[in-house]
């Protein structure tokens, strides 16, 4: 065993949390003020104001002191009253377990849950806003990770919107990464983070939240205050005449202001670009060596992680201890009900880049190989490659 357990892996290709941008790994070791300072309170505000250009935003986004899944628990405990009625969408883990965080909030909970490697259709949403005009809250998981597939939420946020119903967004793992901003699918709560497609570690989360979101959330009695679930704590905290409810994540901040920058750099579009190309060169690698996508149909195979179908007969868990032994290349699992069927390739933030398609399907193949299975690796590189090298014209 050449990278034993106790040893760093070489190359971490996986769907978050990513290995951070070196740039974010030097803000993190930046002086750690005192939150009261006004050099920090500056700071945050103008972090703030970053992140709504980023964003794309026209108010102003909230950052949570925890990572993802508080402002996930948060939105649902903060936007859902009693007497909502919440249409959940679930096309994978991520989906079908907001459903049960909304069902803490609610008693009337409604679902449409398609097979995992399928994506919502939007006319099933229309339909079923049609049949059921009571519903008042919409939730979807845009890129549901342990399925790396991708959820129309543009089109769902246009059908949620005319019908009049709240739409809460969980975007963590797709924001940053391409093009999806929280007004493009008229989201009035859309939650993302640092630690997937921007390259920092986790331990935020960053919130969109529409002006009507927080006119429902201080409408609702039972909405956290004084909490570390509470949005509505944070709502003036981007100003510096304003105290924190508590005290922030303060290296955190000055990591995500970094990769912030990093983002705004060298351009949205561009980042967004590299992650595609690095998701399609990898897709062509992997069906070069004869294996399956995941995604039931390529159109909705996420540009920020590949999940691959674990061959008959292979023990997944083996064929990722082998990439990470071998090779020092570490994969993702998948989750729940996806555990075991399939591997996950990362292409997030500083991995996004076609030349780590090359190292995944590397590994991958060479994985495979070691637990018995064919894989020729040479046609998946030729493959890749073939992608990578057309882009470059
Ligand atoms: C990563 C992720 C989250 C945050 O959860 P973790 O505990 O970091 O896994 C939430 N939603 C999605 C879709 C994610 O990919």
């Amino acid at each position: 065993m050449r990278y034993s357990p106790e040893t760093d892996p070489v190359i971490t290709l996986t769907s978050g949390p990513v290995d951070a941008y070196p740039g974010v790994l030097r803000a993190l070791g930046r002086t750690v003020l005192y939150d009261y300072d006004p050099a920090f309170q500056l700071q945050y505000e103008r972090v703030i104001d970053k992140l709504q250009t980023v964003m794309r935003l026209s108010n102003r986004p909230v950052i949570l002191h925890g990572e993802p899944v508080l402002g996930l628990e948060a939105a649902a405990a903060s936007l859902i009253a009693s007497g909502d009625t919440v249409l959940n969408l679930a096309s994978g883990v991520y989906g079908k377990g907001f459903g049960y965080w909304a069902a803490r909030y609610t008693p009337n909970l409604l679902e449409i849950e398609v097979p995992y490697n399928q994506a919502i259709d939007p006319r099933a949403v229309a339909d079923r806003l049609k049949s059921n005009p009571e519903i008042s809250v919409v939730s979807v998981c845009h890129h549901d990770t342990p399925s790396g597939t991708i959820n129309p939420i543009d089109e769902i946020g246009a059908i949620v919107a005319a019908h009049g119903a709240y739409l809460i967004v969980d975007a963590v793992s797709s924001f940053g990464g391409m093009k999806t901003h929280p007004e493009d699918c008229k989201a009035d709560i859309y939650v993302t983070g640092p630690n997937k497609c921007l390259g920092a570690p986790p331990a935020l989360t960053m919130l969109g939240v529409s002006d009507r979101a927080w006119d429902k959330m201080k409408a609702n009695p039972a909405a956290p205050r004084a909490s570390m679930l509470s949005i509505l704590d944070w709502e003036n905290a981007w100003s510096r005449q304003e105290p924190f409810p508590f005290t922030p994540s303060v290296a955190e901040v000055n990591g995500l202001d970094a990769a912030l920058d990093l983002y705004l750099a060298e351009g949205p579009e561009a980042v967004w670009a590299r992650h595609a190309l690095t998701a399609a060169a990898t897709r062509a690698g992997v069906l070069a060596m004869g294996l399956g996508l995941w995604a039931a149909d390529v159109s909705i195979a996420s540009p920020t992680t590949t999940a691959v179908r674990t061959p008959d007969g292979i023990d997944e868990a083996a064929l990722r201890a082998a990439a990470r032994e071998r090779y020092g290349v570490v994969f993702s699992s998948g989750r729940g009900e996806t555990l075991g069927k399939l591997t996950r390739i990362g292409h997030m933030g500083p991995t996004a880049q076609p030349i780590y398609a090359i190292a995944a399907l590397t590994a991958l193949g060479g994985a495979l190989q070691s637990l018995g299975h064919p894989a020729p690796v040479g046609k998946a590189i030729d493959a890749a490659l073939a992608v990578i090298d057309a882009a470059a014209g």
